[in-house]
């Protein structure tokens, strides 16, 4: 067997790195013996050692060569032959889908000569120049790089000399006309002819197609969804059938389930008398595929027993692409497909129910994002009123921006901060980027399988398509709606993914039925699938989890939801909010203080207040621990902007005033206090040491509000945390403080307040030092904000908006390291800290609370690491629960769809 090219007969499913999945999956229906025109895949590993290279892979050509001889003994037809060619397709197909990003060409194999014989075989002559001039077209595009435009404006000119509403009004000698025009364009463009010969057609489509895997689409198609830029796609070369050979001819797209909702049965589109890309574009509407079944019986009930076998195969969704040529069905293309987020959960738990999978493979097919998802508001249909107009429910979720008409316009306006809805009659991959900057794509043409609905529903875009409807006119940017409503450009709409509609301005919006359930663990829809496939899922995740899941609250509402939600506790109560508001007076007093009697005074204000706040979230998280973080942040943060006070002043003295004492004492100050790099300054532990009685005033606060709670018969489980240590001293000298005032409120109130007393690792040094820490601490809690920002040397303030898509777009990094951790470098530090922090203390307690804990990919990282808890935002805590559990399930390699 070669190196380069496999056929599809000695492929299987499993062999997806190196076929791609389209190839892997042609191979295992090939397998199945199900009807797939003879094919062979060239190799991901041939596209690699292209890209690297820039030269075609020695001996590919002639790997090549030997397989098209099989296909063509197979067909007992010759590639390009004068009479009756074999002809070819040549189609990408990477590791992971990525529809309609990288490079097709059909037809291969035609020339001058062979495109007389198909006319004679096929008996259909427009057929064959049809035929023909889509080969020119493509490969003068793909392949020779000339401007598609300039072959759609011949197409179109001709048309209407012809006056010809659509190309099927073409005829036979239109078509070879339309040939030669666009032969001559190539001509022009490139100074080169269409080449004649079948063997160089296949060889540079096969060149061509490697070359789009970085083509700009299909890079910014794999940098929104986390596809690594150095798979390289490979590339199916298949005898081409027609779906375009007349009425007993057609294409259709397939599912075995609905994609958008996860209801069995069978889905899809049909168009007769067309190729399979003419379904895709939206450019006819297609008829339902229950349609098939009248048009066409007996290949309807083939088709439906193929997608049995294939279902009943993969265990899961397939999507499907099929041809029937004269009455003959094709299986042209199938895979896992992709679905919404609710329908990911609706159908695991309904193959669960058929049998076909376990609990443990349905919770490994769900995902926190897509839970994320469906945690998002909906519209609040009683009162938005009548719709501008009715299309399909492509992409479920709600969105609201105003109306574009195409994507540069959208990006523009996205860029601005603006949000935009992109409205098309139908999408093209050259609408991507607009997609990605848009809220939600509405187009008028087009089914649930149409690029704007695939695309959208790969990403997780709202989308509502063929809203037939409005009449979109991109030129005037407006669309007009059946009534007569006119929408200029510019115009607010909302746009409801999930019922197909669209109204006019911006319409409310109520929690999703998924939210409500988390909210009230009940689910107010009878019989909603999606919440109650959520539901199991939950449920399972429960059980199979290591990691717990805490809460970041600062207020008790934020606990008790964060309670309702799932959590376990609080991971961090950051103290710096409750010191702002009315209380800033007090801790400017504080602060400029230069007695201890003033401070003191100043402190004894603000400790009722902080002891109040306590209470209130340890008695909304009663019976659970809550860590508590003392006071982090650098304390100019609590007084006034320094250029403000300085323009109040030189205002005044301007006016020949004196400027108020107060405000010249607070500048002396801010002046004083004033740091250049302040998140590297005076902080965290190093504020506990320097300023007297801040650290005895937070931890008598803490330890009242246990008494009080205590004493309310509650079981308050407070637990003080040290944020920015970077030395075991540090730590150290401020446990000894901490029990102090433990042991003193204890003394007082008789009631014996003990508090674990722990730090966070937020530090490299900390985490280098790990082992000497864990001396002094009871737990540590990773806070990856903050280690994120030292181990890189990253402004957390900063880069993002500076540099960071930059970042992105050269492949540094395919996530920022602020979002999903970064495991080869602050993943490491965590390693290692675990390590050493449990060789010295083996009862520590670990865990996380920096914004990485609620990120489905770091909590999978944070359960190999060893920590016992995540901590996150409420909002993310089911997302932690899920993917907790997902991480705990044993590893069942990847799966194939994304
Ligand atoms: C952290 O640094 O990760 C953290 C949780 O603390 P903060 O974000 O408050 O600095
Ligand atoms: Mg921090």
């Amino acid at each position: 067997m070669g190196r380069y090219v496999y056929d599809f007969t000695k492929g299987r499913r499993d062999m997806a790195d190196l076929l791609g999945g389209k190839g892997a999956n042609l191979a295992e229906m090939t397998r199945l013996g199900l009807p797939v025109p003879q094919g062979f895949v060239v190799t991901t590993e041939a596209c690699r050692a292209f890209l690297t290279s820039g030269t075609e892979p020695e001996g590919m050509s002639r790997e090549i060569s030997r397989h098209l001889s099989a296909v063509e003994a197979a067909a007992g037809r010759v590639l390009g032959q004068p009479d009756g060619p074999l002809l070819l397709s040549v189609r990408s197909g990477a590791r992971f889908s990525m529809p309609g990003m990288m490079e097709t060409v059909l037809d291969i194999g035609l020339n001058d000569a062979s495109v007389v014989g198909l006319a004679k075989s096929s008996g259909n002559e427009r057929f064959a120049w049809d035929s023909y001039r889509r080969l020119v077209q493509m490969f003068g595009s793909t392949v020779m790089g000339v401007d598609a435009e300039l072959f759609e404006r011949a197409m179109a000119r001709l048309k209407e000399t012809r006056g010809a509403p659509d190309d099927l009004h073409l005829d036979a000698s239109d078509l070879a006309g339309l040939v030669e025009t666009y032969k001559d364009l190539i001509h022009d463009a490139t100074g080169d002819d269409f080449p004649q010969s079948p063997a160089e057609q296949l060889r540079r489509a096969v060149l061509a197609v490697f070359g789009s895997w970085n083509g700009e689409r299909a890079r910014l198609y794999r940098r929104r969804e986390h596809i690594a830029d150095d798979l390289g796609t490979a590339v199916t070369v298949q005898r081409m059938v027609f779906g375009n050979l007349g009425p007993d001819s057609g294409s259709g797209v397939a599912f075995t389930r609905d994609p958008a909702t996860g209801r069995s049965g069978l889905y899809g589109d049909y168009l007769s008398d067309a190729q399979g890309e003419d379904v895709v574009a939206g450019i006819r509407n297609p008829v339902p595929l229950a349609g098939l079944e009248r048009l066409d019986p007996a290949s309807y009930q083939q088709l439906r027993e193929h997608m049995r076998t294939l279902e009943n195969h993969y265990r899961d969704l397939c999507d499907i692409e099929f041809t029937i040529e004269r009455g003959k069905l094709w299986m042209l293309q199938t895979r896992v497909g992709k679905r919404t987020a609710g329908a990911a959960f609706a159908i695991a738990a309904e193959l669960v129910d058929e049998g076909l999978i376990t609990a443990d493979e349905a919770l490994s097919r769900v995902s926190g994002d897509g839970l994320a998802r469906l945690m998002f508001p909906r519209f609040d249909t009683t009162v938005t009123g009548d719709p501008l107009a009715h299309g399909l429910p492509a992409s479920p979720g709600a969105a609201v921006g105003a109306a574009v008409f195409d994507s540069a316009e959208a990006v523009r306006r996205a860029a601005a901060g603006e949000k935009v809805v992109l409205v098309r009659q139908e999408t093209t991959p050259d609408d991507l980027p607009g997609m990605v900057a848009a809220q939600a794509v509405l187009t008028s043409r087009g089914g649930k399988t149409s690029h704007a609905a695939v695309v959208a529903r790969g990403m997780g875009k709202v989308c509502v398509c063929g809203a037939e409807e409005l009449t979109v006119d991109t030129g005037a940017r407006r669309f007009t709606t059946r009534g007569g409503t006119v929408v200029e450009e510019g115009t607010v709409i909302s746009v409801d993914g999930s019922a197909g509609a669209v109204y006019p301005g911006e319409a409310p919006l109520v929690d999703s039925a998924v939210m409500r359930y988390l909210e009230t663990g009940t689910c107010a829809e009878q019989s909603d699938e999606v919440v109650d496939a959520v539901a199991r899922s939950l449920q399972l995740a429960d059980r199979k989890r290591r990691l717990e899941v805490r809460a970041n609250a600062d207020t008790p509402e934020d606990a008790a939801r964060a309670r309702r939600f799932g959590a376990q506790g609080v991971g961090l109560c950051r103290t710096e909010h409750m010191f702002l508001g009315e209380r800033r007076k007090l801790v400017e007093q504080m602060i400029l203080a230069d007695d201890d009697d003033t401070r003191e005074r100043a402190l004894d204000a603000l400790l009722p207040l902080q002891r109040e706040d306590f209470v209130g979230i340890l008695e909304a998280m009663d019976g659970l621990p809550v860590t508590i973080r003392l006071l982090d942040p650098p304390l100019h943060e609590f007084l006034p902007d320094r250029t403000e006070l300085a323009v109040r002043i030189a205002t005044a003295e301007a006016h020949g005033d004196l400027p108020d004492p107060h405000d010249t004492e607070l500048l002396d100050a801010v002046n004083r206090m004033h740091e250049e790099n302040p998140m590297l300054g005076l902080r965290g532990v190093r504020l506990g040491l320097v300023v007297p009685g801040l650290v005895a005033m937070q931890v008598r606060a803490i330890a009242e509000a246990v008494v009080e709670r205590r004493r309310a018969g509650g079981a308050p489980e407070a637990e003080i945390m040290v944020p920015l240590v970077g030395a075991v001293e540090e730590l150290r000298i401020e446990r000894e403080e901490v029990e102090r005032v433990l042991a003193e409120v204890s003394a007082e109130s008789g009631v014996a307040v003990t508090c674990p007393v722990g730090t966070m690792i937020e530090l490299p040094r900390a985490a280098l030092t790990a082992g000497r820490i864990a001396g002094q601490a009871e737990f540590f809690s990773f806070g990856t904000n903050d280690l994120t920002q030292t181990t890189w040397g990253f402004s957390r303030d900063d880069v993002e908006a500076a540099f960071f898509s930059a970042y992105l777009d050269k492949g540094v990094f395919a996530a920022s390291p602020f979002e999903t951790i970064d495991r080869e470098g602050v993943g490491r530090l965590v390693s290692l800290a675990v390590a050493e922090g449990r060789a010295a203390r083996p009862d520590l307690t670990i865990g996380v609370c920096g914004e990485h804990g609620g990120d489905p990919e770091s909590v999978r990282f944070f359960h190999g690491a060893g920590l016992d808890y995540v901590s996150c935002s409420p909002f993310r805590i089911p997302v932690a629960r899920l993917e907790a559990g997902r991480a705990a399930l044993p590893e069942t390699g990847p799966s194939d769809s994304r």
